[in-house]
């Protein structure tokens, strides 16, 4: 078989660390955009994310969910704080829906006005926007050392695509697709991929992303990798079966031994 390699690489938690943008953003989008009763926004909340929100982000899927998240912390009655985040953690998935029915709101319109909050400061000030962003800089060296390869990248991503690209060009970084949410499931984009493609790894935050990748027939032959410096709940690093290697920062180019 001579198809074309590829990597695959997640984006947030993985090549960049946007904890201060994701804050940043959702509680932006709260401001502007949400219109609840139930907050009232201080500009102080913008300088500092808030450990509650940094403890919650591991259990983060799509974008809208840290709108829900930044809303339930920073409401004037019962927020989430350090003493009752379990509470929120225990039934994180339940808890995002109750909050969507008992404000009768729908996820796409979160996710639109967190995209909307987006482009809002990319169009005020695109370089304060990027600079929300850490790179990871042994992932920017990893990858490159891939392009010398000849090995082609893939990011697959949660976040709107525009977005991604945006931060990846200024990182002078070009990969041959980025896919966001809108592309659908990270495991369809996957399963189409390995029809067209030789699929070397997959280097991922989100352990569940993976335990799905393993267990489906057509992309359970993809190597996974879960990224430690990533947004990882503690559980994460335990009880991992020997199908998905955890990768340390440090020895990446060794452990993946491309
Ligand atoms: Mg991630």
């Amino acid at each position: 078989m001579s198809s074309q390699k590829i990597f695959l690489l997640d984006f947030d938690g993985v090549i960049v660390d946007g904890m201060h943008e994701y804050w940043h953003s959702s509680l932006l989008a709260c401001e502007k955009y949400l219109n609840s009763p139930y907050i009232s926004v201080d500009q102080k909340l913008y300088k500092k994310v808030p450990n509650t929100f940094k403890e919650i982000r591991p259990w983060v899927k799509y974008g809208w969910e840290m709108v829900i998240i930044v809303h339930e912390i920073i409401k004037t009655e019962n927020p989430i704080k350090t003493h009752n985040k379990g509470d929120f953690i225990n039934n994180y998935h339940q808890n995002c829906q109750r909050v969507l029915k008992d404000n009768s709101w729908i996820a796409e319109d979160l996710q639109k006005i967190l995209d909307k909050s987006r482009k809002y400061q990319i169009d005020k000030n695109f370089k304060t926007w990027v600079n929300l962003h850490n790179p990871f800089f042994e992932v920017l060296n990893f990858m490159e050392e891939l392009r010398k390869k000849e090995i082609k990248t893939v990011i697959i991503t949660t976040k709107g695509k525009i977005f991604a690209e945006k931060i990846l060009k200024e990182l002078n970084i070009f990969p041959e697709f980025i896919f966001g949410y809108e592309s659908g499931t990270k495991i369809k984009i996957a399963e189409k991929l390995t029809k067209a493609y030789e699929i070397l790894g997959f280097i991922e935050d989100r352990k569940k992303t993976l335990i799905n990748i393993k267990q489906n027939r057509e992309t359970s032959h993809i190597p996974c990798f879960l990224a430690d410096w990533g947004y990882l709940k503690k559980s994460d690093r335990y009880n991992l079966s020997n199908e998905i290697k955890l990768l340390k920062l440090s020895n990446l180019k060794e452990s993946v031994a491309i």
